[in-house]
């Protein structure tokens, strides 16, 4: 599983200071995405077990959430990962272009962010956006936390 950028994010997931990890090899392909350099599988370098636990190491009792935008095509190393975060004490998210995410990955995120991108409807500070927000434990939908910078 390669990343392409690991980036401080303070916007995705409101109220949380983000860790943001961006996974390589995503196939949705939306027409005008923002990361074309996320596509291709190879792109990028491995997120190595050894990267990923000194990175959370690192920002312990600074950053409170773990973000991965995709990645959900690396199903078994992903829930590997948020496990870890988990114990960690981190809480967990995921940015996803797919409309449903199957219930083995849920059950270790406490948000996702589903939905691919299509420009007309914009993103989740749109109201008019298909995306969305849920925290997954309760299954509610929390769009109206972005709506405020519309
Ligand atoms: S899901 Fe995101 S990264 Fe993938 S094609 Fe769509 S906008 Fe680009």
């Amino acid at each position: 599983m390669n990343y392409y950028n690991i980036q401080v994010a303070l916007q995705e997931v409101p109220g949380e200071i983000s860790i943001c990890f961006s996974i390589c090899g995503c196939q949705i392909r939306c027409k005008g995405c923002h990361s074309p350099f996320l596509w291709k599988e190879e792109n990028g370098l491995e997120l190595s077990k050894k990267i990923y636990t000194e990175i959370l190491n690192n920002y312990k009792g600074f950053a409170t959430c773990i973000l991965f935008m995709g990645g959900e095509w690396h199903q078994k190393k992903i829930i590997e990962y948020l496990k870890y975060a988990q114990k960690e004490g981190y809480k967990t998210c995921l940015y996803s272009g797919e409309k449903r995410i199957s219930k083995n990955l849920l059950q270790h995120l406490t948000w996702v962010k589903t939905g691919k991108w299509i420009a007309e409807k914009g993103g989740l500070e749109n109201p008019k956006t298909n995306q969305q927000f849920i925290e997954v434990q309760t299954n509610n939908i929390l769009n109206h936390l972005f709506l405020k910078n519309y």
